[in-house]
């Protein structure tokens, strides 16, 4: 412990420091002696995202506390007692004796210099995914008014080639997209969080995506097994949550995008549940299923499953990472239960608050996407990728 690179530190139940080696004396500025028998937050003097102090749930020893088992954090900041701020990681894992948690022990270590590593290739992404996306815009804009047969005159085989470029240059498109919410999401843009009614919002994407199914020959069903019927009308309880709508509508949008994507016959299930602590949503399918062993590997960045199911089908690998994301962010979780062959359901937790906490505002909807020769033009013409994902992914930067 004496010669280990990395801040050491061992606690007890009451957060008391008992033991503290060289390194972390060194990280924080506290000597082992003055450090034994304080509070371990006030020595590291962490701090959260927001750059708020730690509180008794926030802090991330109350997990351990309440699982038992290792946490690892990677967003807090400490203040050394120069008052210098590090971004470190901390990893803490609990000391068990007869059963019982007695203390834990606590690593930590500066990762300042990753963290600026990571902020610069998100700014490069960033920036080079949104001036990318303009000119992709035109292109696909041109394209399709070549395409269109109103506007412009060409021959069958000149049409098939104009298909298969445009809908390169749409996929091109989703990716800068994907590629900008991945880069926000690291970024930590995820403000606007307020209260709303998570039911009110998967009814309103249930039903925004029936089209889009119906296209397919699919249908979306909405409900939720704690619905009461009153006469003729279905109330549904309020599901509170707090985070961002427009994120977490986007989550299930692409929950609701794979489930019809992945599904060539049957039917689409999107329903809501709680419990006093938790809302879930599950989106169900009856579609080509997900091999056990895709499964660890599914909320990955980029991470497709190259199967003869799923080879002509497009996509960019980035929309269950970015779900993982925003669902995490908001203090939730996110799965699938699946079988191959059998379909898939998809399912995701968010902590459930007091329903009095919303106040009159209804659940805001994602902005409609800002009509351009593209859109207008596209609308007439043929869709070249099956017609499944025009409608709620077709990206069109405003120009
Ligand atoms: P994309 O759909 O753009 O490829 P995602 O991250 O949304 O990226 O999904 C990753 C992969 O997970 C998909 O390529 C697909 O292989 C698999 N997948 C996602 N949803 C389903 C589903 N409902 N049924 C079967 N496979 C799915």
């Amino acid at each position: 412990m004496q010669s280990v690179g990395e801040g050491v530190l061992v606690m007890n139940t009451a957060r008391q420091i008992q033991l503290f080696n060289p390194a972390a004396a060194r990280l924080t500025g506290w000597d082992a002696g003055s450090a034994t028998g304080l509070d371990y937050r006030l020595v590291l003097n962490l701090r959260d995202a927001a750059g708020s102090k730690l509180t008794d749930v926030s802090d991330p020893i109350s997990q351990v506390w309440k699982s038992g088992k290792n946490v690892v954090s990677t967003d807090l900041t400490m203040e050394t007692k120069a008052g210098r701020k590090v971004a470190v990681q901390i990893s803490l894992s609990p000391i068990i004796s007869n059963n019982s948690i007695t203390g834990a022990i606590g690593l930590f270590r500066d990762i300042s210099a990753e963290k600026e590593v990571e902020r610069q290739r998100n700014e490069f992404i960033s920036t080079a995914s949104h001036e990318m996306r303009t000119p992709v815009a035109a292109v696909e804009g041109y394209l399709s008014l070549a395409m269109n047969p109103a506007v412009a005159t060409v021959d069958d085989r000149a049409k098939g080639y104009l298909d298969k470029a445009h809908s390169a240059t749409q996929h091109l498109g989703e990716l800068f997209r994907d590629l900008l919410s991945v880069t926000k999401m690291q970024d930590g843009h995820l403000a606007g969080e307020e209260y709303f009614d998570l039911g009110a919002l998967a009814a309103d994407a249930a039903s925004d995506m029936k089209f889009t199914a119906q296209k397919k020959g699919l249908d979306v069903q909405f409900g939720s097994a704690d619905e009461k019927v009153r006469k003729d009308n279905s109330i549904l309880p309020v599901y509170a949550v707090r985070a961002n709508p427009q994120r977490i509508r986007e989550v299930i949008m692409n929950l609701l995008e794979n489930a019809i994507k992945f599904t060539a016959a049957g039917s689409i299930r999107l329903s809501i549940g709680g419990t006093n602590d938790s809302v879930t949503v599950a989106v169900q399918d009856s579609g080509i299923g997900i091999a056990a062993e895709d499964v660890p590997h599914l909320f990955q960045k980029f991470y497709r499953i190259d199967s003869s199911a799923t080879r002509t089908i497009g996509g960019t690998g980035l929309g269950l990472y970015l779900c993982r994301s925003i669902v995490e962010h908001s203090g939730g979780r996110i799965w699938v239960e699946s079988k191959i062959g059998e379909g898939s359901t998809f399912k995701f937790t968010l902590p459930r608050q007091a329903s009095e906490k919303i106040v009159t505002k209804k659940a805001e909807t994602m902005p409609a996407a800002i009509p351009t020769v593209a859109s207008a033009a596209a609308s007439a013409a043929p869709n070249s990728s099956g017609g499944v994902m025009t409608d709620i992914k077709k990206p069109v930067a405003a120009r």
